[in-house]
């Protein structure tokens, strides 16, 4: 366990910190086991209803002072976080790896995304572009700016535990703002060895405490309390279609901004002129990378019926291939499951998947014996269902593949992509233009990604990413995401003698 010495972690640690300064460990501790081995590596002591005041307070005081740093300035201190996270890439992937359960080169990935992120965001930091408008009135001028807002609170999900809060903090912090992140509880050791990371560079620019802080504890003392306090100006939430309908209530009851980024039910439509030498292995990924645990995992293939047999015989052959094991040894294709409960909820589907009329066509079983221990490792799964099927309509956050037959025009396929309350991922495998084209116009996929020839997951950072309907309509990263990291203002200058009112309106006063 080089790797957390390396990270200046301890097995005690505080879960709670101002940026350098971290708050008392806690008399409540997380005890952090991982899906690896089962080892209870880490015991983070959880924030107090006092430290979580304390964190606020700080960011509160730091807000005028991170402002008033011009945005370029501000993009210097990102860039040298990502130079930093380049040292530490190896041993904060591996933590991933060890923490989270998935293969070592998908944590290297998602250590290189926020990398790359930071890159994006020293480029982005001088380019916060306000537009120039014309003004119906003589000698005024109209234009938009951008403001900081305030202080943005980050919830994560564990699945990627260092990713979104680079998408999200790094292009918070270049519009002016300042961080309060809160993990998922399940992968909080992830977390803590990146604020140590950031910890060093605020140390370095003499910047004060609460720019980037970081909030480690219970949802009543912690998640909630972030959710409906009006001290903070976004809360960019990443989880669960349930908690998120959660969160956004209660922000919504404060009139507060959000940024949701919920589950999915990401399909891939083979059609009759897919290429399978592409497809197979975009389908393979896509369904049992990081053990079918990420939000754009492939969760439905809808396959036209002239080749469904040949790609299920495709499938069959390859899920027999695959290695399953520990994730930190290069040969293993998929890791375990995040937790127990994980496995709890791929048994119940499994079960509910032929109770509806399904058929398991390969894998289903937990797997027991020797690299096992931690009981969290289960068999990639195939099954064959429609549709229309109450289980395939939610997502089961674990490597379960639906096989759907669909017949007829690429239409059809498309009514069945469309066919889910979620709209984050889909993706089409098609040498047909006019397919192709069908599918990414106005009648189309209905979801926030639409890739061809590509699959599900995978998403580059310098698009925006996010999804539709019950994903929530948030995004993050690339393109002008960041504009909703900003306060919008729209500025009419009059610079003539008169005041002249728009639409025409006289109105005239005697003095
Ligand atoms: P989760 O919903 O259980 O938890 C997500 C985060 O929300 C955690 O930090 C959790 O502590 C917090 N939380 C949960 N309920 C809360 C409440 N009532 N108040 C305040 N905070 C609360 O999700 P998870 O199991 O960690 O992650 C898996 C889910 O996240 C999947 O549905 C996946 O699709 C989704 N996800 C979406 C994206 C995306 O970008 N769309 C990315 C990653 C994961």
């Amino acid at each position: 366990m080089n790797f957390l010495g390396a990270l200046y972690l301890e097995k005690n640690m505080s879960g709670t910190s101002t940026g350098t300064v971290w708050l008392n460990k806690g008399n409540k501790k997380i005890a952090v086991s991982s899906p690896v081995d089962g080892d209870n590596f880490a015991n983070i002591g959880k924030a107090s209803a006092t430290d979580y005041d304390q964190l606020i307070h700080q960011a509160q005081q730091a807000f005028p002072i991170w402002r008033a740093i011009p945005a370029p300035r501000r993009g210097e201190i990102v860039r040298q976080i990502g130079l930093r996270l380049r040292d530490f890439k190896l041993h904060l992937g591996t933590l991933i790896s060890y923490e989270t359960g998935k293969p070592l080169q998908e944590g290297l990935g998602e250590v290189q995304e926020v990398i790359d992120i930071c890159d994006y965001c020293v480029g982005q930091s001088r380019m916060l572009y306000g537009m120039t408008s014309v003004s119906e009135r003589p000698d005024h001028r109209l234009f938009e700016q951008y403001q900081p807002l305030g202080i943005v609170a980050i919830i994560t999900a564990f699945n990627f535990p260092v990713a979104v809060w680079g998408w999200n903090a790094m292009i918070a912090a270049i519009c002016g703002d300042v961080c309060i992140w809160k993990p998922s509880s399940k992968a909080p050791v992830t977390a803590i060895a990146m604020q140590k990371i950031v910890a060093r560079v605020l140390e370095q620019n003499n910047l004060p405490e609460g720019i980037f802080s970081l909030v480690i504890g219970d949802r009543n003392v912690v998640g909630e309390k972030i959710l409906s306090d009006r001290r903070v100006h976004l809360v960019s939430f990443t989880g669960s279609v349930a908690a998120g309908r959660i969160a956004a209530a209660k922000v919504g009851e404060r009139l507060g901004r959000t940024i949701l980024e919920l589950g999915g039910n990401n399909a891939i439509i083979i059609t009759e002129f897919a290429d399978l030498k592409l497809t197979v292995p975009a389908v393979v990924f896509g369904a049992v990378g990081t053990a079918g645990q990420r939000c754009t995992t492939t969760r439905r293939l809808i396959i036209h019926e002239s080749r469904y047999e040949e790609v299920k015989d495709h499938l069959l052959r390859a899920y027999a291939s695959l290695k399953i094991g520990n994730p930190l040894l290069e040969a293993n294709h998929m890791g375990p499951l995040i937790d127990r409960n994980a496995v709890k909820a791929y048994q119940k589907a499994i079960k509910t998947i032929t109770r509806q009329g399904g058929t398991i066509l390969f894998g289903g079983n937990i797997l027991k014996g020797e690299g096992f221990s931690s009981q969290c490792y289960v068999e990639p799964t195939l099954a064959e269902v429609e549709n229309h099927f109450p289980v395939v309509k939610v997502e089961t956050f674990a490597p379960i593949l639906y096989l759907i037959k669909y017949s007829g025009n690429v239409e059809n396929a498309i009514a069945l992509n469309n066919d889910v309350d979620q709209g984050l991922s889909s993706a089409i495998f098609s040498t047909n233009h006019n397919q192709v084209e069908t599918f990414l116009s106005a009648r189309g996929s209905d979801c926030g990604i639409a890739n061809v020839n590509i699959g599900t997951s995978g998403a580059e950072i310098g698009g925006a990413f996010g999804g539709e309907k019950d994903t929530g309509g948030g995004r993050e990263s690339g393109s002008d995401s960041w504009k909703s990291y900003m306060r919008r203002q729209t500025v009419t200058v009059n610079y003539g003698e008169s005041l002249p009112l728009a639409q025409g309106i006289r109105f005239e006063i005697e003095e």
